[in-house]
């Protein structure tokens, strides 16, 4: 008889005993780009028990080139990148629990993310949302796979509290200057895809249980010049976050603004819920708007901005913090 895992199944290193243990897992999926979408992908068409996927951003139509859930229909109906990977991935594998989460993870919700899971893979695309989640993993005791991508390069490694190094062993703050990123540096598909594979397989063999084949090396690729390596990485004496001081944890960022790629985020003071409705009627005239339950788009008077029920705001084409901050206070109030 053949079932839906049989290819998958007579795997040896997994077998029905590893493909009923996977069927019992919850993993989250932190950030919803080109890591994301793969990872999530995969996880669901293997047969992970529970999918819960996190991301803040709507899809762009510059994301298609790599992020593999997404097509030109979301683009247009301005979803965000969790609520379409969610509509996909459930009728993709109808056997699986997969959620959706539109939030912009940071100390106050990381907790209650990823709580529950037995596997958090990370399709972060930054080094301060990687520490928070490495002390929010380490603090509550859950396996992380690290993953990044960009260019051509990509780089992946497996994070088990208590018996691996780090990320902050790796990484023990954030780097000075700013790093290439796939805005500035641009990205192949194939970097990103090529490390979504190897997260999840990792994945799969926590979830299974198959604690002799994890990896314990910080894993390098080049696919433009060619080669991986692979470096055995121990722990950093002297990790705050290895030693349980979570100072990522511990940070207040309300209010704050991070400044992006080609845009700015502004994070309201203090929790609101903003009744998206009520503003689109308000700029209503002022230039196009595109709004739906999750968020509202507003492009007019030289200005872009994205705002989110929760009362974030992204400022496109601008990297000028007090310019962001001001659109927010004329548009939005305080
Ligand atoms: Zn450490």
């Amino acid at each position: 008889m053949s079932n839906r895992y049989s290819r998958q199944e007579r795997f040896e290193g997994l077998g029905p005993g590893g493909q009923e243990r996977i069927g019992l897992g919850t993993v989250v999926v932190l950030g919803c780009g080109a890591l994301g979408t793969l990872s999530s992908g995969l996880l669901v068409r293997a047969g992970v028990g529970r999918v819960r996927i996190v991301d803040r951003d709507i899809i762009e139509l510059h994301n298609l080139q790599r992020q593999h859930l997404f097509d030109e229909d979301d683009v247009a109906l301005g979803l965000p990148k969790a609520v379409a990977a969610q509509r996909k991935l459930a009728v993709t594998n109808r056997d699986v629990v997969v959620e959706a989460t539109v939030a912009d993870i940071g100390p106050a919700n990381v907790l209650e993310l990823i709580a529950g899971a037995d596997v958090v893979v990370d399709g972060l695309d930054n080094f301060e949302a990687r520490l928070l989640v490495n002390d929010a993993c380490l603090k509550l005791g859950i396996p992380w796979v690290y993953g990044g991508a960009v260019s051509a390069h990509g780089a992946v490694m497996v994070i088990r509290p208590g018996k691996t190094a780090c990320f902050r062993c790796l990484v023990p703050g954030i780097p000075d200057g700013r790093l290439p990123t796939c805005e500035t540096a641009g990205v192949l598909a194939s970097a990103p895809t090529t490390v979504a594979a190897m997260q999840v397989v990792e994945a799969l063999k926590l979830l299974a249980g198959v604690e002799d084949r994890i990896s314990r090396d910080l894993v390098s690729m080049d696919l433009w010049h060619g080669g991986f390596t692979a470096i055995h990485i121990e722990p950093r004496s002297g990790c705050e976050a290895c030693a349980g001081t979570y100072e990522y944890l511990a940070r207040d960022i309300r209010g704050e603004t991070e400044v992006m790629c080609s845009a700015v985020q502004v994070r309201p003071l203090a929790p609101r819920s903003l009744d998206l409705e009520q503003i689109a009627r308000q700029l209503d005239g002022l230039g196009e708007i595109l709004a739906n339950e999750h968020m509202l788009q507003f492009d007019g008077e030289g200005i872009s901005f994205v705002l989110f029920p929760d009362g974030r705001a992204v400022v496109n084409e601008t990297t000028d913090v007090s310019f962001a901050r001001a659109v927010y206070s004329k548009y939005i109030g305080t």
